[in-house]
Formats: C-alpha cells, sequence, structure tokens
C-alpha cells in the first residue's frame, strides 16, 4: 500500500525503533507511547485490520506479539502487559494497517480500566446468540 505508514516502516522509507524482525512480521516502538515501552506488532503485508488478515499472517503476528511480550514485561521491569487491537475508525483505529499494542503496565500507573455494565434479565442469552448465529 504505497500511502500507508507502516508500509513504509517496512520498507524501512520511514525511521523506526525496531524491537523484533523476521520474515513475516515487524515490531516497532509506538511514536507516542502511553508508557516508554509501548510496542506495535504488525505484519509485514498489508491487510487493514482483523477482519482482513489472512490465518496465517494472523498466527504469525501472535507468535510475535507472545515473544516480545514478554520481552517488554521483563525489561522494563512491568506488573503486566495489556494487548489492544482497535479494528476500525470507531474503535479508535488510525492507521489502517493492522497492528497490536503491546503496552507495558505498572503497578498503580493510573490508566483507568473501561467501565463495565450489567446485563438486564434474558439480554447475555439474547446477545450470545445472535454473535453465536453470524458464525
Ligand atoms: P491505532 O489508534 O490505529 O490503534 O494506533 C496507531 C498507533 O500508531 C498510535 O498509537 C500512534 O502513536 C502510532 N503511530 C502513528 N504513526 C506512527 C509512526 O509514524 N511511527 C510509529 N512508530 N508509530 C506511529
Ligand atoms: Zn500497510
Amino acid at each position: 500500500m504505497p500511502d500507508c505508514i507502516f508500509c513504509k516502516i517496512v520498507k524501512g522509507e520511514i525511521p523506526s525503533f525496531k524491537v523484533y524482525e523476521d520474515a513475516d512480521t515487524l515490531a516497532f516502538l509506538d511514536i507516542n507511547p502511553i508508557h516508554p515501552g509501548h510496542t506495535l506488532v504488525i505484519p509485514k503485508e498489508h491487510a487493514e485490520n482483523i477482519f482482513e488478515i489472512s490465518s496465517e499472517n494472523w498466527a504469525k503476528v501472535q507468535e510475535t506479539v507472545r515473544k516480545v511480550a514478554g520481552a517488554v514485561e521483563k525489561s522494563l521491569g512491568a506488573d503486566g502487559v495489556n494487548m489492544l487491537m482497535n479494528n476500525r475508525e470507531h474503535a479508535g483505529q488510525i492507521v489502517d494497517h493492522a497492528h497490536v499494542h503491546l503496552i507495558p503496565r505498572f503497578k498503580g500507573d493510573g490508566l483507568n480500566k473501561w467501565p463495565h455494565k450489567e446485563y438486564k434479565k434474558g439480554e447475555a442469552t439474547a446477545i450470545a446468540e445472535k454473535i453465536t448465529a453470524a458464525l
């Protein structure tokens, strides 16, 4: 994809702080980290999001995610790691090249958790059935 920032990073046309690379995946520091060490893992082959990436490339990304998550936690002395993927604009995706965020977390780091709601009676069953029916 000629205009894709992350494709340009893969090709070396835009500089990045690489932390890991293999034939199919790349991990590099997010330019505006939530915490220092916030890392992005991407497939080298362009795919917009989770809905478009091939099963093979997704499996490879996940292997790299697991490998790099451990290194991020250990090297930074973090107390945990969030892995997050935004898919599509209204889920917060800004760069349209599939990527998984690895965010080191620290005890008492003040990052708020997402709100949690409660289901009304019967609602959970209906929603679970709806999702299952779409598979
Ligand atoms: P999204 O909101 O699409 O899930 O996240 C995109 C991420 O890419 C953001 O956290 C942003 O800081 C990061 N980002 C955007 N442009 C660049 C860039 O040119 N280089 C690097 N290393 N990160 C970028
Ligand atoms: Zn791309």
